[in-house]
């Protein structure tokens, strides 16, 4: 809108609520995280911005029944699967992915009803060490009362009061240098009053002091070092970091076959040639195995986009390797390179931004970098008048005739189905906050999509 005068956007998103991972993502106790949504509240108040939610593209809204109404569209719809490990025993009782534990504590609707056992034992393992790795561990192991005043939803509360785990051993297949997690996460875990951190194998760090690492290493070697504020022996709650162990196998309990009891894994080691204090070490399978007692499991090791149903139709591609569409960095969709030999070209008009782009890594920072990066190759084409959508081989950007929603509102309607606009959110946003003043939090959220609708139409 900055870029291209009098540019109209028009925002689909499949919930009727907005904000995606920064909403049911981003963990509760990091309320500053979330200040981003003042700045999309600032946008959406543009007369030239609609925001239209509970719009599922692709499914209640056909892309070829969008495509006529728009001169680009711009694919933003991030990674809603999981990656698995594939091994056996992955779905026994117990076993979650962080994805729906953390919709889950978030109130994403999809995952109102998981219901996770956190009363089934005292030990949990959470395979992955990125930073939503140690989100779910410092969810599990904080005291519930430094949890109250924040958006978490009530039922998490609750059964995290009940929950008996009292260690977490977060693992890792490469060693603490290797690791993704960043050192921000790691000290606050550190800080959790009463909760303990097991001293990680010197060996892991360079036996000569004077030799420096990379700063973000360094940093998080030394937090490492200095360890928890809490001595592991008399903690009531202690949590670990265990390194160059990949998962081979989720074993069942004897008496209850349905539930995890343990886990094994493959004991890796760095590879002959890697260097070790390198981010990009390699680590390869030995022929040793260990297993780890835990009754519950949280795998967390990325999350994945998936094709949006049509895009076929619009002959978009879908890197499904990657999950990304095949994008040329700036967020120009681009065709694959032809067994002929022809290169990639950009498809007219289509553009994406986001964890669809580049992929499930990256803070909210870095999102918005290649957002901005978009919206900066999009204004570029349409100042250079090349193709966009419908225009064929007569560029004539420079004013538009395209309706956008509002030649598709009406057939939208007929279908039953109920749009939501940003004055609506306003209506959903305001009960949520009402709802958490009586209990002293921030907002309670509404987790079911019909009680969301339900709010505005009573
Ligand atoms: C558990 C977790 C914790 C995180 N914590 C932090 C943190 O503390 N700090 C930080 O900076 N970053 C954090 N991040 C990263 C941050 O959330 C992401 O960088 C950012 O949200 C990615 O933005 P996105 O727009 O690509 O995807 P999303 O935020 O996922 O937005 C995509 C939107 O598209 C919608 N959508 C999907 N399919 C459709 C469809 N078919 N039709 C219509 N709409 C659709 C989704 O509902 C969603 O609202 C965290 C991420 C996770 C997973």
């Amino acid at each position: 809108m900055k870029r291209v005068q009098d540019a109209k956007i028009d925002m689909y998103e499949q919930l009727p609520v907005p904000y995606g991972l920064v909403r049911f993502g981003v963990a509760p106790d990091h309320p500053e995280v979330k200040n981003c949504q003042q700045t999309f509240s600032e946008v959406a108040q543009s007369p030239r911005f609609t925001y239209i939610g509970n719009i599922r593209i692709g499914h209640d809204l056909p892309l070829t029944t969008l495509k006529p109404h728009y001169d680009a569209l711009i694919f933003a719809y991030g990674a809603s699967e999981d990656r698995r490990l594939l091994i056996p025993g992955e779905d026994l009782c117990g076993v979650y992915s962080a994805r729906e534990f953390v919709g889950w504590y978030n109130g994403l609707p999809q995952f109102a009803n998981l219901q996770p056992e956190l009363e089934l034992g005292e030990q949990a393992v959470v395979i992955g060490q990125g930073n939503v790795a140690l989100d779910v561990a410092r969810i599990l192991l904080s005291p519930v009362e430094a949890l109250r005043k924040t958006d978490i939803t009530e039922e998490a509360l609750e059964r995290l009061e009940r929950s008996k785990v009292k260690s977490v051993k977060v693992v890792g297949r490469r060693g603490p240098l290797q690791a993704a997690f960043t050192v921000k996460e790691v000290r606050e875990l550190m800080k959790i009053p009463s909760v303990g951190f097991t001293p990680i194998d010197s060996s892991f760090y360079p036996a000569d002091k004077s030799v420096k690492l990379p700063r973000v290493q360094q940093r998080i070697s030394d937090v490492l070092r200095k360890g928890s504020l809490s001595a592991p022996e008399s903690s009531p709650k202690n949590w670990a970091l265990q390194f160059l162990l990949s998962p081979k196998a989720m074993n069942p309990s004897e008496n209850s076959p349905e539930y995890l009891s343990s886990i094994d894994f493959t004991k890796t080691a760095f590879a002959p040639d890697a260097d070790t204090l390198s981010k990009e070490a390699k680590v390869i399978p030995t022929e040793e195995t260990t297993t780890i007692k835990a009754s519950l499991a949280f795998r967390s090791v990325g999350y994945k986009s998936t094709p949006l149903p049509g895009l076929t139709d619009l002959e978009i591609p879908f890197d499904t390797k990657l999950g990304i569409i095949p994008n040329d960095a700036y967020g120009r969709v681009m065709t694959p390179i032809t067994n002929e030999g022809l290169g990639a070209r950009h498809i007219p008009g289509i553009y994406c931004a986001g964890w669809v782009k580049r992929g499930p890594t990256g803070v909210i920072a870095s999102t918005m970098e290649d957002a901005f990066a978009t919206a900066d190759i999009v204004a570029k084409d349409w100042e250079e008048s090349v193709p966009f959508l419908n225009s064929h081989s007569q560029p004539s950007n420079s004013t538009s005739t395209r309706q956008g929603w509002d030649a598709l509102k009406t057939d939208v309607i007929k279908k039953g189905i109920r749009p939501v606009s940003w004055d609506d959110w306003k209506v959903i946003d305001a009960v949520e906050c009402e709802r958490g003043r009586s209990k002293g939090k921030e907002r309670e959220k509404i987790r079911d999509v019909g009680e969301m609708l339900g709010v505005l139409d009573a």
